[in-house]
Order: structure tokens, then C-alpha cells, then sequence
């Protein structure tokens, strides 16, 4: 992108034009549009743009056709020269007063700035472990813990940001005799970790286990995190990952599809979102609708799910919170009831949601679970005269549909 700012005027009435490609969504998407607008409009037109899943190509000063402003990029130009009207554009959101004990606002991080392998498999970092506990209730099938290890005292210190996995290194050697090899994890707490000193990284862990030639095996690390006890040293690399960031508006809509401890990075966006000593940390503070739809076997294996009710509670207008208990309940067909039902019986709203330029969709879990969801929002797009196939690359490349299955 190039950016020229001929400050001629130099008053607030200055004209910019701003050339966008791949603007807005389905049969409203458009392969490159052209906005002018006045200085003091600039910024939320860029806000704008960015929720909007636009790609700016060009910024230049002046009331330019679009022809020329694209030419300054070298790209073939748009259709129709001519600049449009600005589009309407929301009021810029009132920042809600800071509380007088908050910590000032941790600046927000760009996407592009997001970290990644400050640690590598060759020089972990090691991390203690502080806290390791069960999240299961009684009755629950296996065993999933919530596990805390302290970062504090790295060069670099490790930081990450919530959607972002961790490579755990587990002791030990592999049936070769080699050094047993990294798994990654998604992270489980807010950039702020659970206890808001800035040190802290959170995982929710389920023991693997499966039957093989009559015997049973579980998986070597995640039984290494399930039996560790606070106090143990263990090699840590990362963070990874930028396909589950979240977007820095605090207007966005955010649809959650999680199976077991597919939850993981949905616990780090929602404590970010709505726990009230996190919220005051992180200066964030978000005002648009979440909506999480959650699988589980049990309503015993359901993972921090008095957070999630208390939310609900005290955000009635913000978080919605649905629960599809795979063991207990029945979907339509009498068959298991998976989180792709719960989208089925909900696919009207969650695709008028989705039609919504702000609204970004997050699944993480068992990929089994995609083919389902693919079905319902195809039949709820269809109703609308849009296909689904050719929508749901675009909302990828607009980084409004973030997948991370296995
Ligand atoms: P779990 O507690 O066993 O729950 C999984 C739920 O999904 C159960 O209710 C299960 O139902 C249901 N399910 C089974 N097949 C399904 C399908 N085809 N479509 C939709 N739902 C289905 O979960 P878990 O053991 O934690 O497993 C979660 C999975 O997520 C694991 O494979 C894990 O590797 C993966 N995971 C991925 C990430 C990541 O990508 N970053 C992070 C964490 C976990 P029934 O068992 O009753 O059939």
C-alpha cells in the first residue's frame, strides 16, 4: 500500500481518496472501491474498511478519480473511475471512563506485531508449574486440567496473546530412546494470565487415551501435564499461531464453536471480554455479541462453565451461551446432539450474524464438526440467494472465519 499525505491545505478539511479492494460481503462484496473523504474522517473510514474485511491499496490527498489513485499502485484500474459518496459510517464508540485503580490500558497489538517462536524446541524456555486441578465434576469421562505455569524472569520474556498455542516439551524419551518431541496447546488465558501479573500461561489439557490391540494407551504428554505437580520445571516454546486472534474492534460480533478442550483459546477471548478484574487490566472493552456454542459428552465434562454462566448473567445483552451435551441430549434425527445441531436449530441467526460485516467466527475442536456446520449455513445462505461455497473463502480471506481443528 502506498500512502501519500500532500499536506497543501493543511487544514482538517483536506480531501483523501482511498482506494479498497474486496470491500463488504457476498453478493455486496466488490473487487475495488474508491472513498473520498475529509481529513477528520479518515481514521473511521479506516475502521471502517478494516471491519468491513477490506484491503486498503491506496491513500492519496486530493478528490483523485480512482483510476489515478490505483495507477499509483501499478493495478489495473477499478470499473468505474469515479469516486463514490463516503459510506455512512458508524459514530466512533464511547470509551467507557476508565475505572480510577485500572492499570493503564495495555496498548492493543496489531495482527502484523503478534509474536511468534520466541522460543524454539532447541532452547525452551523453562517454565514452573504453579497450579494444576481438575475441571471435570463428578461423573465426568476422563480427565482434563487446568494447568498454570509462571513465565517470569525470560530473556525474551515469553509473551502471547490470547488465540495462541505453546509447545510443551514433556521429559522423557520416546520408544526410540530419543528426546520426546513438542506437542503444541492452545492457550487457555488472557495475555494478562489468569492472575493478571503479565507472567502466566494457562492450558486446558485432556488426557488422551485410546485402545490399541486390547490395550490402553495414554498419550504421553498430555499424561505428563495431567500428573504434574506445582513446583516442576518444564521446557516451554512459542507462542505459535495467528489463525484465532481476535480483532482489536470492541464492536465486533464473535460466534464461538468449541468441542471439549477446543475451549481453550474461547476461555482467554471471553475472560478477556467479560471477566471484571480482566476487563479493568486490559482497557478492552468489548460491546458486541458473543455467542459461544459448546460440545461436550456430559454436562460434567462441560470446562469452565460457571465463568461462562456468570457472564451470561451479568452480560445478558452481550453473551449467549449454548450447550450441545452429546450424551444427554437428542438432536432432531434422535441421533447424539453435536455443536453442528445447535448451529442447524440456530443457522437463520448465526447467518444473518455472519452477513454482518463486524462478526467474526471462531471453531476449534474435533474437525468432524465442520462438514455439519458447512451444511446448515449453506441451506441458510441459500434462503438468502447466496452461496455458501463461494461466501465462506471470502469471510477467510476477510480473516472473519478462523478454524483450528483437529
Ligand atoms: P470431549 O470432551 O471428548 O468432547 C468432544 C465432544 O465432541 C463430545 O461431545 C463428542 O461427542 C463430540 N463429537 C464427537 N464427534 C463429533 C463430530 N464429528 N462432530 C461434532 N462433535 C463431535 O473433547 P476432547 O477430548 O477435549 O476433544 C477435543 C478435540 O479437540 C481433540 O481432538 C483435540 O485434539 C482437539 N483440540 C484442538 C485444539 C486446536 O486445534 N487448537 C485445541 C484443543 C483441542 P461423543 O464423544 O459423545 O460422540
Amino acid at each position: 500500500m502506498r500512502v501519500s499525505t500532500d499536506k497543501t491545505s493543511g487544514s482538517d478539511g483536506r480531501l483523501f481518496t482511498v482506494v479498497v479492494e474486496s470491500y463488504g460481503v457476498g453478493q455486496q462484496r466488490q473487487a475495488e472501491r474508491c472513498f473520498t473523504v475529509s481529513f477528520d474522517r479518515l481514521q473511521s473510514l479506516m475502521q471502517s474498511i478494516a471491519r468491513n474485511g477490506g484491503r486498503i491499496r491506496v491513500v492519496s490527498s486530493g478528490p483523485q478519480l480512482a483510476s489515478e489513485a490505483a495507477s499509483a499502485t501499478g493495478a489495473a484500474a477499478p470499473p468505474q473511475a469515479l469516486s463514490e459518496p463516503s459510506p455512512k459510517l458508524p459514530e466512533p464508540p464511547q470509551a467507557e471512563p476508565a475505572p480510577s485503580n485500572a492499570k493503564p490500558a495495555a496498548p492493543s497489538v496489531s495482527h502484523a506485531e503478534v509474536l511468534v517462536n520466541l522460543y524454539k524446541p532447541k532452547d525452551p524456555f523453562i517454565g514452573t508449574v504453579l497450579d494444576n486441578y481438575s475441571l471435570l465434576a463428578d461423573g465426568a469421562i476422563g480427565r482434563v486440567n487446568h494447568i498454570t505455569f509462571d513465565l517470569a524472569g525470560g530473556d525474551p520474556q515469553l509473551h502471547y496473546v490470547e488465540g495462541q498455542s505453546i509447545g510443551i516439551i514433556p521429559d522423557g524419551t520416546d520408544a526410540n530412546g530419543k528426546p520426546n518431541k513438542l506437542r503444541l496447546y492452545s492457550i487457555a488465558s488472557t495475555r494478562h494470565g489468569d492472575d493478571l501479573a503479565d507472567h502466566t500461561v494457562s492450558l486446558c489439557v485432556r488426557q488422551l487415551e485410546y485402545e490399541k490391540d486390547g490395550q490402553t494407551i495414554f498419550g504421553v504428554c498430555s499424561t505428563f501435564l495431567c500428573d504434574i505437580q506445582p513446583g516442576a520445571k518444564v521446557k516451554i516454546t512459542g507462542p505459535v499461531g495467528k489463525e484465532m486472534l481476535l480483532p482489536d474492534d470492541e464492536e465486533a460480533n464473535i460466534i464461538m464453536l468449541a468441542t471439549g478442550t477446543g475451549i481453550a483459546p474461547m476461555r482467554a477471548y471471553l475472560r478477556r471480554m467479560f471477566d471484571p478484574s480482566e476487563r479493568e487490566s486490559n482497557g478492552w472493552h468489548f460491546r458486541g455479541k458473543a455467542w459461544l456454542i459448546m460440545g461436550v459428552p456430559k454436562t460434567a465434562n462441560l470446562l469452565y462453565d460457571d465463568d461462562f454462566n456468570r457472564y451470561e448473567t451479568e452480560y445478558p445483552d452481550n453473551f449467549r451461551y449454548t450447550k450441545a451435551i452429546s450424551r444427554e441430549q437428542l438432536n432432531a434425527k434422535g441421533g447424539r446432539m453435536y455443536i453442528q445441531d445447535r448451529v442447524l436449530e440456530h443457522a437463520d441467526e448465526i447467518f444473518t450474524l455472519i452477513e454482518d460485516q463486524k462478526t467474526h467466527v471462531y471453531m476449534c475442536g474435533l474437525r468432524g464438526m465442520e462438514p455439519g456446520i458447512d451444511e446448515a449455513m449453506t441451506a441458510a445462505a441459500a434462503a438468502k440467494g447466496i452461496n455458501w461455497s463461494e461466501l465462506r473463502p471470502q469471510l477467510k480471506k476477510a480473516e472473519r472465519w478462523h478454524v483450528e481443528t483437529y
